[in-house]
């Protein structure tokens, strides 16, 4: 089974698409007409299939309920004037989805179901994805342990599911963020580098202590010690000192980000001298101090590029300049005038659906 005619497709009767402001969409919160599921059992991937989107009915013993064996990835679609569609280096995401399933104890998931079915589900879907300044189609590839009973072992069922949303630009208007010192998002050993679940319920409590202090986000830092600068939220984080680029190198605590990696790259190319090192919270502070420090920013699939405006640090807050001409903004544009297909992909990064 590897083709896709392989893959079943019953066609809702009906499309949603009429009732919903595409001017005013609130990230996430409304789908498309159909889903993508696959189900593993008996040790094998089953048929794939595109369905009407609908809730489905599950054990409340599933594993997931109690073990929470769950994974996702986040990913876009673009389309272009000629009304083509378009992804953004999808490779990246299927491979660390499965790297993340190696790390949850769940079984990988094939290619063709991840990637055939994605394109054969936005093909179904592509009325959805607008070509309008700042649309895209949001795409929430994800599996859950399905298999029922409560004993703690990893489960023999499981369900693969793609399921998208149409989105416009997000802005989270002026963040401003506080350096962690006591809490964690991830240790050596656990499982910060995959996309778990697991890992955002974990950040919801400290980040929610945050916000009430006035902050919207976390800049984590390595669990050991806090004195080194590794995430900020859910997204990796970027730090302009004078002309200088800095970001951390992935690691077990960090995860392999699509939209860092190609940052990197992207700023290479615009002659931006990018430092791959550990980038310390004292040597933040020194910057903030004597002014070398220009701009924060974090760098992930739904905002792109979110750019940060001051951060606090054992009750000090250090408020950054404001820039006529930032990094943030310029590498914003390129990478998704490149992603929605308005300039020259020279790095092969989009794949068309
Ligand atoms: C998803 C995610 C990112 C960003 O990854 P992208 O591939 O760029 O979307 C960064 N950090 C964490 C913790 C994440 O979960």
């Amino acid at each position: 089974m590897n083709t896709i005619s392989d893959i079943k497709i019953t066609q809702s009767l009906t499309s949603k698409i009429n009732e919903v402001d595409f001017e005013n969409l609130t990230f996430g919160s409304i789908f498309t007409d159909h889903m993508l599921i696959c189900d593993f059992k008996n040790g094998a991937w089953q048929q794939p299939e595109i369905k009407p989107y609908e809730p489905f009915l599950i054990d409340p013993s599933a594993k997931v309920f109690h073990y929470g064996q769950a994974i996702f990835e986040g990913m876009k679609a673009y389309k272009d004037a000629a009304n083509d569609v378009w992804l953004f280096r999808p490779d990246q995401n299927f491979e660390r989805f499965n790297k993340s399933a190696t790390r949850l104890a769940m079984p990988e998931v094939p290619e063709f179901v991840f990637i055939d079915g994605l394109k054969t589900l936005i093909n179904l879907d592509k009325a959805w994805v607008k070509h309008e300044n700042g649309s895209s189609l949001y795409i929430r590839p994800f599996m859950i342990a399905t298999g029922s009973g409560v004993i703690a072992q990893p489960s023999t069922q499981y369900r693969f599911m793609i399921i998208l949303s149409p989105a416009k630009s997000y802005y989270s208007g002026e963040v401003k963020v506080i350096i962690a010192e006591h809490y964690s998002r991830a240790a050596n050993g656990g499982i910060g580098a995959a996309k778990a679940a697991g890992n955002y319920s974990a950040q919801f409590y400290p980040t929610k202590l945050a916000n009430d202090e006035g902050f919207q986000q976390i800049i984590w830092t390595d669990d050991a010690t806090h004195t080194k600068l590794e995430e900020a939220g859910t997204m990796n984080v970027f730090f302009r000192i004078n002309d200088t680029l800095l970001t951390a190198p992935t690691s077990e605590r960090i995860l392999d980000g699509v939209t860092r990696k190609s940052v990197i790259d992207l700023a290479k190319r615009e002659n931006i001298e990018v430092e791959v090192r550990s980038v310390l919270v004292e040597e933040l502070v020194h910057a903030a101090k004597e002014g070398s420090l220009k701009e924060i920013f974090g760098a992930g699939t739904a905002a792109v590029i979110n750019p940060i405006a001051g951060f606090s640090y054992q009750g000090t807050y250090y408020e950054l300049p404001k820039l006529e001409t930032s990094f943030a903004q310029d590498i914003k544009t390129k990478l998704t005038a490149i992603q929605t297909k308005d300039a020259e992909d020279t790095f092969g990064w989009t794949v068309k659906v």
